[in-house]
């Protein structure tokens, strides 16, 4: 494995070894898209989704460099536009909404979620436990989501399972999506009809990405591409497994949870 040095792996020499092969493999072919988007960025979208490591913004919409202005935190959380604190959120969603005039706000959560988890099993609820209370602050951001996941239909009944945390996730991008609003270059943008605001859910187990449908408030598989069938192909170069054109894609084979 690279990085790999007598049993222990080192996260160093496995970036640098990454680095090694980016540059002999595929920064020749990099070279033409980046020059290009050094002068300026026009993303298709602002992506919020989670800081977790599986999940990977650009494979899952097999979009590249220039596609995606991406804000990633823990639990893919947009605190309402007057939350004291932290005001990194706010200016990501101000400078992808105003300053690059964003068409699209797209907020993906996910299975398996270790803040959905927390949430839900009330870990990390104490300011004064050590190491934690960044995290603690942070959580707080995503109560109202657990009380709206009790107020969510056909909620299984019983001590929380696997769908119980699915569904979480699931409101809980639902939750960001209504937070968003409270950003008046969003609301203002999205009355208007200028911009649009998308609930994504991405499977890990499946691999497959999910879309709100906004008239029945439930995720389904993203329509179009059928299990077993081969995707169409895309014009662009494929770099690393990567399109570096755009046109964002997804795929799904079955309803969520
Ligand atoms: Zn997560």
């Amino acid at each position: 494995m690279r990085g790999e040095t007598g049993g222990q792996l080192n996260a160093l020499g496995l970036l640098t070894a990454g680095a090694r092969e980016y540059h002999a493999s595929t920064a020749d072919r990099m070279r033409s898209v980046m020059s290009r988007l050094a002068h300026g960025q026009n993303p298709t979208a602002l992506f919020v989704t989670c800081a977790d490591s599986r999940v990977v913004p650009n494979l899952i919409t097999a979009s590249g460099p220039g596609d995606l202005f991406t804000l990633r935190n823990v639990g893919n959380l947009v605190p309402p536009s007057e939350t004291p604190g932290d005001g990194s959120v706010g200016a990501a969603v101000e400078y992808a909404v105003t300053v690059l005039g964003v068409p699209s706000i797209v907020v993906c959560g996910h299975s398996h979620c270790g803040a959905m988890r927390a949430l839900l099993e009330g870990a990390h609820t104490d300011a004064g436990e050590p190491g934690t209370s960044h995290m603690c602050r942070w959580l707080a951001n995503a109560g109202p989501s657990l009380a709206r996941l009790g107020t969510a239909p056909d909620l299984p009944e019983g001590p929380p399972t696997a769908e119980t945390l699915c569904r979480l996730a699931q409101v809980n991008v639902e939750e960001q999506l209504g937070n968003l609003m409270s950003y008046e270059a969003v609301r203002e943008r999205a009355e208007a009809g200028t911009l649009t605001l998308t609930g994504m859910y991405y499977d890990l187990e499946t691999a497959r990405v999910h879309l709100l449908d906004a008239a029945t408030g439930r995720f389904t598989p993203v329509p179009g591409v059928v299990t077993g069938t081969v995707p169409p192909q895309r014009t662009g170069t494929n770099v690393g497994g990567q399109l570096i054109d755009e046109s964002p894609s997804g795929a799904s084979s079955r309803p969520s949870c």
